[in-house]
């Protein structure tokens, strides 16, 4: 930790902040079935329905094998966000803990997580099944980010571990980490979402992720 850094922590979302994809509509569309699914994310991250109604309904549908959600983590890296390897690594030579919260699947998130070499103890996200031949079993139903309410779970335990935070994201749900004492900022630089500008500490809305990092090196005085 560097003397003057303002936060120990920062917390990332993963879909349309790291990467300019959503997940489960990228899956959608490998199964084709995307305007379902796409619908379903739409009103949950809007806030319209609750995320735990939508969550199990979506991944019945898909029943991603093993092999889609690798392809899924490949495709995350590809659509990487502009300035997203330059901004995790800043904060890791200057000691500062990066982490990513999301509710997407841990196999792909941690492939994106390599990608920004970020230790697999940093990533959390929701854990899949698969049996033996890669065939979908099932999701790890007692994760708290398959479910509203979630993220601040997950945050709130990661701030009584390392202290100080700020948390960048683009959704309704990343406002969870707000309201569990993080700085946060809005990031719009892939999708604007009017509800999180209204809420956010403060909003970005550049398409380049360095654009967090004064206000992540500086501090956001309330
Ligand atoms: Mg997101």
């Amino acid at each position: 930790m560097t003397a003057g850094a303002p936060y120990r922590l920062v917390v990332f979302d993963c879909d349309s902040t790291l990467t300019r994809i959503e997940g489960v509509d990228e899956l959608a569309r490998m199964h084709g079935l995307e305007m379902e699914i796409a619908a379903l994310t739409t009103a949950a991250m809007e806030g319209r329905v609750a995320l735990e109604e939508v969550y199990a309904r979506r991944l019945d549908r898909l029943r991603p094998d093993r092999q889609s959600v690798e392809r899924l983590g490949t495709r995350y890296i590809e659509e990487l966000v502009p300035g997203a390897r330059e901004t995790i690594s800043t904060l890791r030579e200057l000691g500062i803990e990066a982490h990513i919260i999301s509710g997407g699947f841990l196999p792909a998130v941690t492939m994106l997580a390599e990608a920004l070499r970020l230790r697999p103890d940093q990533v959390h996200a929701v854990a899949l099944q698969f049996a033996a031949d890669g065939r979908y079993v099932g999701f790890d139903i007692a994760s708290p980010l398959a479910r509203s309410g979630g993220k601040r779970v997950v945050c709130t335990e990661l701030i009584q571990r390392f202290g100080k935070c700020a948390a960048v994201g683009d959704g309704v749900t990343d406002l969870e980490m707000q309201d569990a004492g993080a700085d946060f900022i809005g990031f719009g630089g892939v999708v604007e979402r009017a509800p999180v500008r209204r809420r956010a500490q403060r909003f970005v809305s550049a398409p380049d992720l360095k654009a967090v990092l004064p206000l992540l090196l500086e501090g956001m005085p309330k």
